[in-house]
């Protein structure tokens, strides 16, 4: 039975004081969770060490990082390696978020190289996909994420696909207040199963997290973890209010 997973994405923000309250914050407010459910909380990089230490304890709240170098190790200077992550306890990381590609110029090149690297020391990627504005209103959304998911995913084998998670994160919900509709998210998690099944077979696809990204909060993730190819959640804004965040988390666990 797949997870179903609530992932914060605090991107560059919080100074580690602000990053070590709402951790307290979010624990304090933390109801039961069970087994197949997950709460990642993908901090910066110099955060990890505290948001690990103070996840400690906890079985199913886990450390994420939003980005890992293609590269062992070495001259690369600036870089954080996967056995970096690895080393300090981390879990899970983003790869392929849409403002690392837009203002970073990550390609699928970097992306495959980097997912390699991540799996090669036991982290659980969260591989971000979704369609800009552009693509959505010309109706091309189900190809062009079907061509990223081609693009980074299709090398991998059957047995390193069972530590990815999907995110579909349109472009244009993210950030910007404007969610994808309930249907929208759906036909699209449905679609992004049906290529996985292509691929992998049924019963892999059926295992795989998809979680919805994009102007998701307190208000609508209860209506959208509804779905039944929604998995949880991949959350910025709205990740760094504990209120909000706990929220969504319970609308994950009555999903
Ligand atoms: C994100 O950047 O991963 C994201 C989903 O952001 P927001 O929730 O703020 O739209």
């Amino acid at each position: 039975m797949r997870k179903k997973i609530v992932a914060a994405n605090w991107k560059m923000n919080l100074t580690l004081e602000e990053g070590k309250n709402l951790v307290d914050a979010i624990l304090t407010g933390l109801p039961a969770i069970s087994e197949n459910r997950q709460v990642v909380i993908a901090a910066p990089f110099v955060h990890l060490t505290q948001t690990v230490a103070q996840l400690e304890e906890y079985d199913h709240i886990h450390a994420g990082a939003q980005n890992c170098s293609g590269e062992a190790s070495g001259a690369f200077t600036g870089e954080i390696s996967a056995t970096m992550l690895q080393s300090a306890g981390v879990k899970y990381v983003i790869v392929g978020h849409s403002e690392r590609r837009e203002y970073f110029s990550e390609t699928d090149e970097t992306l495959v190289k980097k997912i390699a690297q991540a799996l090669d020391k036991d982290l659980q990627v969260i591989f971000c996909c979704g369609e800009p504005l552009e693509i959505r209103d010309a109706g091309r959304q189900n190809e062009y994420v079907e061509k990223q998911i081609q693009s980074a995913l299709f090398e991998l084998s059957a047995e390193q696909m069972k530590n990815i998670v999907v995110a579909y994160e349109p472009i244009w919900a993210i950030g910007t207040g404007r969610t994808a509709s309930s249907q929208q998210a759906q036909d699209m998690h449905a679609h992004i199963r049906s290529v996985l099944t292509g691929k992998y077979g049924n019963e892999l696809a059926e295992n795989t997290s998809i979680l919805y990204g994009g102007s998701c909060n307190a208000q609508n993730a209860q209506e959208l973890f509804a779905c039944p190819d929604v998995d949880g959640g991949l959350i910025g804004g709205a990740s760094l209010k504990s209120d909000a965040f706990l929220a969504i988390i319970n609308a994950m666990i009555h999903s």
